[in-house]
């Protein structure tokens, strides 16, 4: 297998706490080398982000950009234990995909149970593709039962390089260990995420290569290497 063909959770000026404009990530995954950039903005929920509009107004932009082949999403807020989530329906057709998450903004942590039912059910939305940084400690889960629903319903599970940086996370290292362990037992196919909220960020997985050496990870295992494997997960949804 080759070099890392993309990169699809980043996010540009317009989450309010990022601070690059998309002319400048384009610019940024194309001298990496990328074939693929997705960026996403967060959803409601999150303090500073954009309105809906933003993303109803996607269509203008060209997928070709400055020569590169980029997709446009939405990082959805997980709400409750039932899987609610913050967007509302008539954004499903304005994007190109959908990844989805807990934020302490807008989640209160319950049990291990209500926590892995929240993402559980959220893995089975047909229109979400990826399940982003399942790794806060202070939101423990059921690492086995969330591994075997992702590969039963097709949707992908994330290691993301901003969460293992982060010193407001709980044992992130020690639970994507455990769930990549689990997922090269079960073969269930991973997404990195460089989740990058500036330009130079776009392909750093700088805290995730050493974990993936560690354990022998396959990389057959990881859609990163193949932009056509990981369109399989987005074509279906959204
Ligand atoms: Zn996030
Ligand atoms: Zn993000």
């Amino acid at each position: 297998m080759g070099k890392i063909e993309l990169d699809v959770h980043t996010h540009t000026i317009a989450s309010g706490h990022s601070y690059s404009s998309m002319n400048e990530m384009v610019n940024e995954a194309k001298a990496k080398g990328l074939q693929l950039l997705g960026m996403v903005e967060h959803d409601v929920g999150i303090p500073g982000t954009c309105d809906p509009i933003y993303f109803k107004n996607y269509h203008v932009i060209p997928r070709v950009f400055n020569g590169l082949k980029i997709i446009l999403g939405i990082e959805v807020n997980i709400l409750d234990y039932d899987g609610k989530l913050s967007i509302s329906d008539d954004l499903y057709q304005c994007v190109d995909y959908c990844m989805a998450g807990i934020h302490f903004h807008c989640y209160k942590p319950g049990s291990i149970e209500q926590n892995t039912n929240a993402v559980i059910e959220t893995i089975k939305n047909p229109h979400i593709s990826v399940i982003v940084h399942p790794d806060d400690g202070y939101c423990p889960l059921d690492y086995e039962k969330v591994v075997l629903a992702a590969k039963k319903y097709h949707t992908l599970l994330e290691v993301n390089n901003n969460a293992l940086r982060s010193s407001s996370r709980l044992n992130s290292r020690e639970n994507v260990i455990e769930m990549l362990q689990l997922c090269k037992k079960h073969q269930v196919k991973i997404i990195l995420g460089s989740d990058a909220h500036i330009h130079f960020d776009i392909m750093n997985f700088d805290h995730i290569e050493g974990i993936l050496e560690e354990i022998d990870f396959p990389k057959e295992l990881i859609v990163n290497y193949d932009v056509d494997e990981f369109l399989k997960y987005i074509d279906k949804k959204v």
